[in-house]
């Protein structure tokens, strides 16, 4: 379709793409870069009338919808072939209420802005790990991150959303508005409407005392029984991974590890100062570790530690699951599995839930399996299309490996349509869903997500 068709037809305030466009091919690319579709137009929306116009267009021309946010999509269900992308990235408005404590973010926020408003006055909530990773799809599937054991999921500091319809209504979700839809909302991901704006609770924090602890890899069977017992009476202000990794080839990583693959402990303490301090120092202690590089860090920049590890545009693929507990046959398959990582890019992580994440009642939001005590997450990166198949055989590999121990899985975490929804929501939050979809979207006009179909329940 040409970009004179298209945009004759749909007038936004942003801009339409079409395939015609000098900037279509970096329009249409979102980070997982084995996703390479080809929609018919990308709807760049500036405001909640563009979405309402594309929303519109999209029905009239019975196109499939894709719905973009951060494009971090990890089966890359924010991109399409032949129907339109209705992207919401330039939609960047963030207003933070310090006196509140809230914060309002348009659904083309990535968590580095998000951050960097709410660092402004002090404040936070618990977000994604890597700052390129939008706020939108993050927060509709739940939200892990290192703020989670105090203040729980994303989605658990949500306020309300301002969502489009499939039918063109625009509709505010909130305990007391559609409060149906506010449940669905967290944890439902993408599947009942666009939401065009987030607000979510904010809460006091400069800096976290962070950062990772390296190992040699023959310590992590050890490393992984020791942070287990250690784990078991943490406070909610500390929230901690174990990662399989390759050492970065850098300053301040030890010189004699670069290169090698190591076993890392990575803490986030949000509480005082010297109360961390204290409550780490075994931690830190253990092995002794090869380095310890944990210290004071204004809390936007231990969140964008990570950045390096998630470039956009690589090829991915990767398995997860919630455990239940960190038992030692569960060690025994991530240290036998993990210890032959396929690249140097790839990483295994395992992270300790619990806290405010558990506090939260089962039927308070859509989000399933609230009770496991950890999740391990293989993410698979490598660059070659060629090694496509024992890439994903062996994330494949672990997860069988690791398949007697899961306790469900994180919808966000899914790498493909896995037909394992029962396994993220159990049933009754899956009929739940499953009603609410038939109210607001009965014609799955939006299906490309962890879809929950009409009609089933
Ligand atoms: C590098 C990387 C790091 C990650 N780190 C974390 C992490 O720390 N914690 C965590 O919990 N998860 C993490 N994830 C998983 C992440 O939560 C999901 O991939 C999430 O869907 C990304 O949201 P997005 O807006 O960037 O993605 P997009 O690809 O833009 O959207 C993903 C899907 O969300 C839905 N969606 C997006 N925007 C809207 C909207 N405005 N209205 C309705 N539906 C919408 C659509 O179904 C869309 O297909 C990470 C993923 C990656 C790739």
């Amino acid at each position: 379709m040409s970009a004179t068709a298209v945009t004759t037809e749909l007038s936004l305030r942003g801009e339409v793409i079409g395939p015609d466009d000098a900037d279509y091919d970096e329009a249409r690319k979102i980070w997982n870069g084995s996703v390479d579709k080809r929609p018919a137009l990308i709807a760049r929306c500036r405001g909640v009338a563009d979405v309402l116009a594309a929303l519109d267009y999209a029905r009239d021309n019975d196109l499939l919808i894709a719905v973009r946010g951060g494009g971090h999509s990890i089966p890359g269900h924010s991109t399409c072939d032949g129907g339109i992308v209705i992207d919401l990235s330039q939609m960047k408005g963030i207003r933070v209420d310090p006196s509140a404590r809230t914060v309002r973010a348009e659904a083309g926020v990535t968590w580095g802005e998000f951050d960097r408003e709410t660092h402004a006055f002090g404040l936070a909530t618990t977000g994604g790990q890597i700052t390129t990773t939008g706020i939108a799809g993050l927060t509709l599937g739940g939200g892990v991150g290192w703020l989670m054991r105090k203040h729980g999921l994303t989605c658990d500091n949500l306020l309300s959303v301002d969502v489009v319809t499939p039918d063109g209504r625009y509709v505010t979700a909130s305990e007391n508005e559609n409060p149906e839809l506010f449940w669905g909302l967290r944890g439902g991901g993408g599947n009942f409407g666009i939401a065009t704006s987030f607000e979510y609770r904010v809460h006091p924090l400069e800096q976290v005392l962070a950062g990772p602890l390296v190992h040699r890899l023959e310590r992590a069977g050890e490393g992984l029984r020791f942070l287990r017992d250690f784990l078991d009476s943490a406070p909610d202000e500390l929230t901690t991974f174990a990662v399989f990794a390759t050492c970065p080839p850098h300053e301040p990583f030890p010189a004699h590890l670069h290169g090698q693959p190591v076993f890392l402990i990575v803490p986030c303490w949000s509480g005082p100062q010297d109360e961390g301090e204290r409550l780490l120092r075994p931690l830190r202690e253990f092995g002794p570790p090869e380095a310890d590089l944990v210290g004071p860090l204004p809390y936007p920049i231990f969140q964008s530690m990570l950045d390096g590890t998630a470039p956009w545009g690589l090829r991915h693929y990767g398995k997860s699951d919630f455990l239940g507990e960190l038992d030692d046959e569960a060690i025994d398959v991530l240290v036998d599995r993990a210890a032959g990582l396929p690249g140097p890019l790839s990483q295994v992580l395992i992270a300790q839930l619990g806290g405010a994440v558990a506090r939260v009642s089962p039927d308070a939001t859509a989000f399933g399996n609230r009770g496991a005590g950890f999740f391990y997450h293989s993410i698979v990166l490598w660059t070659d299309p060629e090694e496509d198949a024992d890439q994903i055989a062996w994330a494949r590999s672990l997860w069988q490996g690791m398949r007697p121990h899961s306790a469900g899985v994180y919808v966000n975490f899914l790498a493909e349509d896995e037909g394992r929804l029962d396994e993220v929501y159990g049933t009754r939050t899956f009929e739940r869903l499953t009603a609410l979809k038939e109210e607001f979207d009965p014609t799955n006009a939006l299906r490309l997500n962890h879809n929950i179909a009409p009609g089933r329940s």
